[in-house]
């Protein structure tokens, strides 16, 4: 039985952000549907908790594939959680886990079906925004990566050409002179691997489109609608809300990084969130990005372990983002985006007088196997999660959503790596998890410095305290 009262390892205070005040937000238009609060008592085939693009994606394959009755919940407004928050990146991600160690740990069988798994995942977002004509593409294919350290030549061919194979796309090798040469200057980048898969979307545009396509196909959405209580009666589970109890045969829990205490202990403890924060400055002017020799959309994020992430939005803005810190108190949100604008203004000195005119954080969720997850509890039938895609799910999440809507459907095979059917790991002692986590921050950011030599040594640890 979860708290009356949402609460979280970072504390209440998760829930409390009711209107995030981000740049997507400001610019996203509303739902063409309306998803009020649920009032009274309801009955269905599946309850989703959770309106991000798990949820949303997984409740639309239900009602339109798979022509089940569906009710979504959501604490806030559809797409509040990190699908409304995010940089928009819809590319290849969702472990961390690199695809070395993958084949060593899984088998090189298993380490294809996941490449396949994340071309499919980009696919199937730009499929359904194509079908559901939804309004949030904003770029060409392709995402590039800047070398903060320099690499030989040779080492960065094989890299591109083991990337084109792998994901069959496009690759390239870029040197410095090339990057000033395509509008892509950042200080401190050696080269760049540019992959020609994924592409950069409005992410509240599309976790809108996503509510609205949901409910065309028969499902139901309610917003500001925190499920509270949760108990079993005769293989059916009766969800409590503030104003209103549903009764369903199965229930998808798709909370990621926003997984409430106490609402399934052995899924939440199996979650370490962490904090992403962005900061989208005021439109630039061609003489400033002139200045700075940034003018391409592509998306980009750099080689460190803790990387940034950034892109040049269509209307000029640019966004820069980069992990969060370990709390949300107040000074501590200062501080991290402190650190965020230092970062920002090292890689971009000629904009260090344009300000940030919007920055916000949200949460991702990382598993102490370092894999994403799609599964069931063997012991706690009918209840399914999808989660866990280490801050790369506007794809990823979309596509285990589909892939929840296949299982819960009993509809076939759902098309995902073993790994991903079981259970995530719970590590010893969770309630250390913000510990672990301060940790690895550390050992990564001195091994990006330079400081320590390159030993994953926070994975090989994670993969240690997974057994
Ligand atoms: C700042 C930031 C930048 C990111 N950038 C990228 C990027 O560029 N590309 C990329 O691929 N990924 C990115 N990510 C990660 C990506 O956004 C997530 O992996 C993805 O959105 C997860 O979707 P989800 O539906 O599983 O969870 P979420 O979108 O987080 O949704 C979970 C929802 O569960 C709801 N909830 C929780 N408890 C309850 C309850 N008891 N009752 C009702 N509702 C409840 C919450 O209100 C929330 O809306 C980023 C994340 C952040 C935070």
């Amino acid at each position: 039985m979860p708290p009356a009262k949402l609460d979280h390892l970072y504390g209440p205070a998760v829930f409390g952000e009711r209107e995030v005040e981000s740049w997507w937000r400001a610019s996203a238009p509303p739902m063409a549907h309306a998803a009020a609060p649920l009032a009274g008592e309801v009955r269905c085939d599946v309850a989703v908790i959770g309106a991000g693009f798990t949820g949303l994606s997984a409740a639309l394959h239900l009602a339109r594939d798979h022509g089940r009755t569906v009710i979504v919940l959501d604490a806030g407004e559809p797409g509040w959680g990190a699908s409304g928050r995010n940089g928009g990146f819809c590319c290849l991600g969702g472990s961390k886990l690199d695809p070395a160690a993958m084949a060593a740990r899984h088998g090189a069988d298993a380490a294809r079906r996941f490449d396949r798994l994340m071309i499919e995942a980009v696919d199937l977002a730009a499929a359904i925004l194509e079908e559901e004509a939804i309004d949030a593409r904003q770029t060409a294919d392709g995402e590039i990566e800047l070398l903060h350290r320099s690499m030989k030549p040779a080492a960065m061919r094989a890299e591109a050409e083991a990337a084109a194979r792998r994901f069959g796309c496009r690759t390239e090798v870029l040197g410095r002179d090339d990057l000033a040469a395509r509008g892509l200057r950042a200080q401190g980048a050696h080269g760049a691997i540019f992959v020609e898969k994924g592409f950069g979307l409005h992410p509240l545009r599309y976790a809108r489109g996503l509510a609205d396509a949901a409910i065309a196909a028969g499902a139901v959405v309610h917003g500001e609608t925190p499920v509270l209580g949760w108990r079993e009666d005769r293989g059916r589970h009766l969800l409590a809300t503030p104003r209103g109890r549903i009764d369903a045969g199965a229930i998808v829990v798709a909370v990621n990084g926003y997984h409430p205490r106490g609402l399934r202990p052995r899924a939440e403890t199996a979650v370490l969130p962490a904090l992403s924060g962005i900061g989208v400055t005021r439109p630039l002017t061609e003489a400033e990005i002139a200045a700075a020799g940034w003018r391409a959309t592509t998306l980009a994020y750099d080689s460190r372990n803790l990387l940034h992430y950034f892109r040049l939005l269509p209307d000029g803005r640019f966004l820069f983002g980069g992990r969060g810190g370990l709390s949300l108190d107040e000074a501590a949100r200062e501080g991290w985006f402190r650190r965020l604008r230092r970062d920002f203004e090292a890689m971009f000195p000629a904009w260090a007088e344009v300000p940030f005119d919007y920055r916000w954080g949200g949460f991702v969720a990382l598993a102490f196997d370092l894999v994403p997850h799609v599964w069931r509890d063997p012991g706690d039938p009918g209840v399914w999660y999808a989660h866990l895609y280490h801050g790369n799910g506007v794809a990823m999440a979309t596509r285990a959503g589909q892939a929840l809507a296949r299982l819960v459907a009993g509809a076939g095979d759902p098309g995902l790596p073993d790994f991903m059917r079981a259970p995530p790991p719970v590590p010893p002692l969770p309630a250390l998890r913000r510990r672990y986590l301060q940790l690895a921050y550390l050992w990564y950011g001195a091994t990006d410095r330079g400081v320590l030599p390159g030993i994953n040594l926070p994975a090989a640890l994670a993969r240690f305290l997974a057994r």
